[in-house]
């Protein structure tokens, strides 16, 4: 998934196995979800447009339509030929072309992409899902599964900007989690929740003296260009993830619309 994953757990006994079953699992799932793996489960699919589907492909892919459904579109893991286009244009430094980007464009829309069963089709030829908004939250919330089952309760689990907290250590409230920068950020106390942060303070290029994110706002494949970070915290990691690409989409005033009706979610703006 293009990242480091990192555990820290409380263990009164050898925590080495517990670990790497976690780890193995994260493994595993990288194999599945991941759309740089030429082999992965994911790009299987995309490449035969129909297949039936393992579990955990299932239900990251449920999850992210409920979640596009839910945005109009702004998170939509569908939007992958044009992600992969501007990838491309932040490593070579120059803008691809109208003619690629609309080409590109006719090959996404999350309504294409239909889930009956456990049975996934692609309705466009030549789709390409990206998972990488989703599947790191997922992964971390399956680690700390892992490390539950393997009786590390005081946990927690960090791939990059996704965090999935388990119980707090002994004798304390909570982790101690810093959010945005060294200087001005903040610190939080949290136990059994997940926190992710998105935006582009990360990951982003400049072409031509223009700011372009790693996020790509579907209903004009272009990057975002503002600044805008956004942290959520809420239940899981696989929705924290994915909430805060779509929140870094939809902004400010669209986003806050979209937390009223949920509950058990914070998200903050930056
Ligand atoms: P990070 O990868 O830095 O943790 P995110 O969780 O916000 O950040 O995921 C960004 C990734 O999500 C991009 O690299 C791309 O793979 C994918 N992506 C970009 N735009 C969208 C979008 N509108 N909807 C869903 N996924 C997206
Ligand atoms: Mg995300």
């Amino acid at each position: 998934m293009g990242t480091l994953f990192r555990i820290a757990a409380y263990a009164a006994d050898d925590p080495a196995r517990v670990f790497r079953a976690a780890f193995n699992r994260v493994a595993e799932l990288d194999a599945k979800l991941s759309d740089y793996k030429p082999d992965s489960e994911l790009n299987r699919l995309c490449r035969t447009g129909r297949a039936e589907v393992s579990r955990d492909l299932l239900t990251v892919l449920t999850v992210a339509q409920d979640l596009a459904r839910e945005t109009d579109g702004a998170f939509d893991v569908t939007e992958g030929p044009v992600i992969r286009l501007w990838r491309e244009a932040r490593r070579t430094r120059r803008l691809p072309t109208p003619a690629a980007l609309m080409e590109a464009a006719d090959r996404t829309g999350y309504r294409n992409l239909a889930i009956h069963g456990n049975t996934a089709t692609l309705l466009v030829r030549g789709m390409q899902l990206d998972l990488g908004g989703i599947a790191k939250g997922y992964a971390a919330d399956e680690a700390m599964r892992v490390l539950n089952r393997g009786g590390l309760t005081q946990s927690l689990v960090a791939a990059s900007g996704d965090l999935v907290i388990g119980e707090a250590p002994p004798g304390e409230a909570g982790w101690k989690v810093g959010m945005g920068q060294a200087q001005i950020g903040e610190t939080f106390i949290l136990g059994n929740c997940a926190v992710s942060t998105s935006g582009d303070t990360e990951q982003f290029a400049e072409i031509d003296g223009a700011r372009y994110s790693h996020i790509i706002d579907p209903h004009t494949h272009r990057p975002l260009t503002d600044r805008i970070g956004v942290t959520v915290i809420a239940a899981t990691g696989t929705e924290a993830d994915g909430l805060a690409t779509a929140l870094s989409v939809l902004g400010v005033e669209r986003g806050e619309r979209l937390l009223v009706g949920k509950r058990g979610v914070t998200a903050r703006f930056t």
